[in-house]
């Protein structure tokens, strides 16, 4: 994460100030509030604004007039009878505003998630930065053979090595070409000044996808807990995960109750299908089953086993 002299004296004026309000203020989140949580050799996440806090939840819930005088036992009770129920619209009441830099392969996994407002910085219009995401080697791994969305062993020795020179030279071969092309230096000035230069809307085209790119990305609590059931989860690749347990923590600080129950009844459940409950009835009524009897499909029953924890199994 490489901010600039001005971004941080940004970061620290917009920190320095304050506003009064009517409205309620979560303590744990504005100590975070503007400041960068670093993700992954350049990116970061940052809380920019903020709507709500658990007891918007439970205000919601009860569409009450004040914010109410039960006890924070009794709230999280609710909270959690909500999350366990997927009662969501009262989650929806709370909304979060974060500024995310990432990687463009990362940002097309993201924006797939259409329940958010989103504002990307322009490359049509600006120049970006020259910024590659390299992996750290621990996350430099071959493919899966089991799996064809995941990972295997981590690449060791002269292929990994290999690995991250193709990667950087890459990447800085195509940046060269596109300053080129653009006939601009970083700081925006003509290379020369017999040419004319590419757009800057074209010129982009040939950035490798490992290029960090920025946005602002705001939603609401409901959307941000799915986001994050999907992008949190082990399966998730990791450099999307990475970001995903950087906004874990600032649920964490921003609605304490929301972020356990979101722990107990969706992080850390597993969802069963018609056919492993039969067979987990028939399991805990005393009977051998395995694969074969169970009825299930081979990918099935290892997922089912992997989520109880069974013998022989991965999870
Ligand atoms: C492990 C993993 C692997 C994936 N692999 C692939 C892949 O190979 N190829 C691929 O293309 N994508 C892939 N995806 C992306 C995935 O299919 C979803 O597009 C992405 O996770 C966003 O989920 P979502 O639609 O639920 O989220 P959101 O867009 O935030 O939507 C949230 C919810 O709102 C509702 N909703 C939103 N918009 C609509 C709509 N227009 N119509 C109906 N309901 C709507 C749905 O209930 C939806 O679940 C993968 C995702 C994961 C997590």
């Amino acid at each position: 994460m490489r901010l600039t002299a001005e971004q941080d004296a940004d970061i620290a004026a917009a920190r320095a100030a304050r506003a009064e309000t009517r409205r309620p203020t979560v303590a744990a989140l504005e100590e975070l509030l503007f400041t960068p949580l670093p993700v992954l050799d350049h990116g970061f996440l940052r809380v920019i604004d903020y709507m709500g806090d658990d007891g918007a939840i439970v205000q919601a819930a009860r569409v009450s007039y004040g914010r109410g005088t039960r006890r924070v036992s009794e709230d999280s009770g609710l909270i959690s009878y909500l999350m366990r129920h997927r009662h969501s619209t009262p989650f929806e009441m709370c909304e979060i505003k974060y500024h995310v830099k990432l990687p463009i392969f990362v940002a097309r996994q993201w924006i797939r998630h259409r329940t958010a407002n989103v504002n990307e910085y322009s490359a049509r219009y600006s120049i970006l930065d020259r910024e590659f995401y390299l992996p750290a080697p621990e996350h430099l791994a071959a493919q899966s053979a089991t799996n064809r969305q995941g990972r295997g062993a981590v690449l060791e020795g002269t292929e990994a090595a290999r690995v991250l020179d193709l990667l950087r030279e890459d990447a800085t071969r195509s940046y060269d070409h596109y300053l080129d092309m653009l006939n601009e230096d970083t700081a925006e000035a003509p290379r020369d000044p017999a040419r004319a230069g590419l757009a800057r809307e074209l010129a982009r085209m040939n950035l490798t996808l490992n290029t960090y790119t920025q946005w602002y990305w705001k939603t609401d609590l409901h959307n941000l807990l799915h986001f994050l059931s999907l992008r949190a989860d082990p399966h998730a690749q990791h450099e999307i995960r990475v970001y995903a347990d950087a906004m874990l923590e600032t649920v964490r600080a921003w609605v304490p109750a929301a972020y356990q129950a979101f722990l107990e009844y969706r992080l850390g459940a597993v969802t069963l299908s018609a056919g492993m409950v039969a067979a987990l009835r028939r399991m805990l009524a005393g009977e051998t089953v395995g694969q074969a009897e169970s009825g299930l499909t081979k990918r099935e029953w290892t997922e089912f086993a992997a989520s109880l924890g069974l013998p022989g199994s991965s999870g």
